[in-house]
Order: structure tokens, then C-alpha cells, then sequence
């Protein structure tokens, strides 16, 4: 039965779309290139517990211009003033960008033959606006059409 519903999970994404599966922008947690390293910025980021998190230019929430990866901050010191730009510019992860319409069978193929993460920015075709983000997580859980439980 199982089996099953997994067979279907994974011939339904090619009608399925990313918008559907999508985690919406107001709902993403990210960070201003700008922030501060710091200690308080560094408990924040462990207590939301994401692996990735988008990093957004000053001003505009929708204007993602990186992607942070918790791992990268094991060698960051606290004390040394470091930004999230200068992070960002030593560990330089690029992130795919693909359209809300895109189905989760394109997605699928983007993220296991793309070198750019598992984390996309999605975003509205009629006027190029970011609308949220998707993970390949996002698409496994289509296919098993349940929540995957989290460590
Ligand atoms: P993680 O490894 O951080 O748990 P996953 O890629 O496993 O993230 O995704 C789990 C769920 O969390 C997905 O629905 C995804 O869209 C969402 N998600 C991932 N990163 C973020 C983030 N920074 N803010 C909000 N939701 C996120």
C-alpha cells in the first residue's frame, strides 16, 4: 500500500507545480547581508534551526542575494566583527532561481544534477517578484504526500 502511494506521489510531479509545494516568503527565515556575526545573531540562527538560510539585500526582504549555510559559521569567532556579506563571499553557494510554474519533476531534476543546493528561490512569472523558496525536501514530501519529521 505504501509503495503504492509512493508510485503515485512520484508520477503526479509532473502535474504538480512549485507553488503548491513551496514554503511562502513571509514565512522564510533569513538575514540581512548587513547582520552581525555575533554571538546573539549566532544563538538566533542555531534556535531557528535551519540549514539554510537566505540572505536578503538591505531594504528588500526580496531581494535574495545569497544563501548562508549554518555549517559555515563552526569557524566563525564571535568576537571578530564578521558580516554575513563577508561570510557569504568566502563560502559563495550559489542558489538556483526557478519560476512558481515550474513542475516538481523540474525541480526534482534541478536540484540532484545542479552543482546550486538543495534550496531554490522561487519566483511569480507574470513580474520576476520572489514568492518563496523550495527544497528538495519540499519535493521528497510530495512524493511520500507526508511531512518528513525533522531531526
Ligand atoms: P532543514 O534542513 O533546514 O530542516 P529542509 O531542506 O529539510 O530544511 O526543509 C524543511 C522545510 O523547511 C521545507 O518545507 C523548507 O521549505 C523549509 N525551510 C528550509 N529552510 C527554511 C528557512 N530558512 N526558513 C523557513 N523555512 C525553511
Amino acid at each position: 500500500k505504501d509503495e503504492l502511494k509512493i508510485a503515485v506521489g512520484a508520477i503526479n510531479l509532473k502535474r504538480r507545480i512549485v507553488v503548491d509545494s513551496m514554503t511562502k516568503i513571509e514565512e522564510v527565515f533569513m538575514l540581512p547581508e548587513t547582520a552581525m556575526l555575533n554571538q546573539t545573531a549566532i544563538a538566533n540562527i542555531a534556535r531557528a534551526g535551519y540549514t539554510r538560510i537566505p540572505v536578503f539585500r538591505q531594504g528588500d526582504q526580496r531581494d535574495i542575494c545569497d544563501v548562508l549555510i549554518t555549517k559555515d559559521l563552526a569557524l566563525i569567532d564571535p568576537d571578530d566583527n564578521y558580516t554575513v556579506r563577508m561570510l557569504c563571499n568566502i563560502y559563495k553557494h550559489p542558489i538556483p532561481r526557478m519560476s512558481g510554474q515550474t513542475t516538481l519533476f523540474s525541480a526534482l531534476q534541478t536540484f540532484r544534477t545542479g552543482d546550486d543546493g538543495h534550496l531554490a528561490v522561487v519566483y511569480r512569472e507574470s513580474d520576476n517578484e520572489t514568492i518563496g523558496i523550495i527544497t528538495l525536501e519540499d519535493v521528497v514530501e510530495e512524493i511520500l504526500q507526508e511531512e518528513i519529521k525533522d531531526e
